[in-house]
């Protein structure tokens, strides 16, 4: 029997990427349902091609009349959780970013279903939440890179064991870069990674380290660490994608090619490990490896997601909702690349924790951070 999956975000990089996995396997993988923000077009022609029992898109609507038999058709702000809980599904593939994907990531695990979940925002926003409904049957099975590499080498491993967890970044395109041209940095220059291919959300998190900030946020959450035992290391090379330093001094790393199709393939198809669809590491070819501690003062964002995670809360929420909003004014022109770590600092400096656990209490952070970081954003774009 063929694995059922439906994948939210299948235009997207790691959405296109699931199903080149999906085409290397003809047979194993049924695709069910296929889900995306505003791409009507690229949704329809995967429906065409995937013959999927379910499509939707969030922004927007699809005329799918002209397939047959044709798929059923949701479209607005529930749309992708309408997938998400659609009946006889195995596993849902969570690949929107942003805090999209909180609410159907919530629902595949209310019903038992895997969630193979590469939007981290959803773990930083909600991470007890998500945890909480993990506990229903359906599993969390990362995406991410190096969680898929943490998943790895932590598998039966006993917590006091594990002295240190570690994750590696590449450093993004402006690594070493002089500090004082990184404020005239455009949107294009910093949707370069020299490594991965990636959307345009997360190359600008890669190029400012809050995607690793937010990294850290999440391995706190799926592998139940606390802040002490989680560090980052720059490693351009982008190899390893993570290591855990046990308790007598020993280092376990992952090492792969950086291919994300590899961490989608091992979620797709876990506990199975399968042979022979992606161009393998050589380590006779690989050259040096290097390693470095990340700069601090030249990407504050790294720092104000450790402390954000640190105080807890919904100082996590708030620190992704104004880094979501900064990002899109960055990408429209509107704020330079360095006014994204100012506008999340002054966000996060005028938030009051809200204390109450649950949804609605993540929902209205949110919407408070994004709204404050809206207003805070037009006074920046206009040089305040
Ligand atoms: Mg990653």
């Amino acid at each position: 029997m063929p694995k059922r999956i439906a994948i939210l975000g299948s235009t997207g990089s790691i959405g296109r990427q699931t199903l080149a996995v999906v085409e290397a396997f003809p047979g194993d993988i049924e695709v069910v349902g296929l889900a995306c923000g505003h791409d009507g077009p690229a949704l329809l022609a995967q429906a065409a091609r995937y013959r999927p029992q379910v499509i939707a898109l969030a922004q927007g609507r699809v005329d799918a009349g002209h397939l047959s038999p044709g798929p059923a058709v949701f479209s607005g702000p529930d749309a992708l959780t309408r997938v998400a809980a659609w009946p006889g599904l195995d596993l849902v593939v969570v690949a929107v970013s942003g805090l999209a994907g909180l609410a159907p990531t919530l629902a595949a695990l209310g019903r038992g279903i895997d969630v193979a979940l590469a939007n981290k925002e959803t773990m930083v926003a909600a991470g007890d939440l998500v945890m909480a409904a993990a506990k229903g049957g359906g599993r969390i099975l990362p995406v991410d890179s190096e969680h898929s590499a943490l998943w790895q080498c932590l598998e039966g491993r006993r917590s006091e064991d594990v002295r240190v967890v570690i994750l590696t970044a590449s450093g993004g395109p402006f690594r070493t870069l002089p500090p004082a041209d990184l404020e005239g940095v455009d949107a294009r220059a910093a949707c370069v990674n020299p490594n991965w291919s990636m959307g345009r959300k997360i190359s600008v998190d890669s190029a400012t380290l809050m995607n690793k900030g937010l990294e850290v946020i999440e391995a706190r959450w799926l592998f139940g660490l606390d802040y002490d035992r989680l560090q980052v290391v720059v490693h351009p090379e982008s190899v390893v994608h993570a290591m855990v330093g046990l308790c007598d001094g020993t280092f376990l790393a992952c090492l792969s090619r950086p291919d994300m199709r590899l961490p989608i393939q091992y979620a797709l198809f876990y506990p199975e490990r399968k042979t022979g669809c992606l161009p393998v590491l050589d380590p006779g070819q690989m050259g040096r490896l290097s390693f470095e501690p990340p700069d601090l003062a030249r990407f504050p964002c790294l720092e104000l997601a450790w402390e954000a995670g640190r105080r807890g809360f919904t100082f996590p929420c708030v620190l992704n909702a104004a880094n979501e909003v900064a990002v899109e004014r960055f990408l429209a022109g509107e704020l330079k690349f360095t006014d994204i770590p100012r506008l999340v600092s002054r966000v996060l400096a005028k938030h009051l924790p809200l204390k109450e656990p649950g949804l609605e209490t993540v929902l209205t952070a949110d919407r408070w951070a994004r709204t404050l970081a809206g207003q805070l954003a037009g006074q920046m774009g206009r040089g305040a």
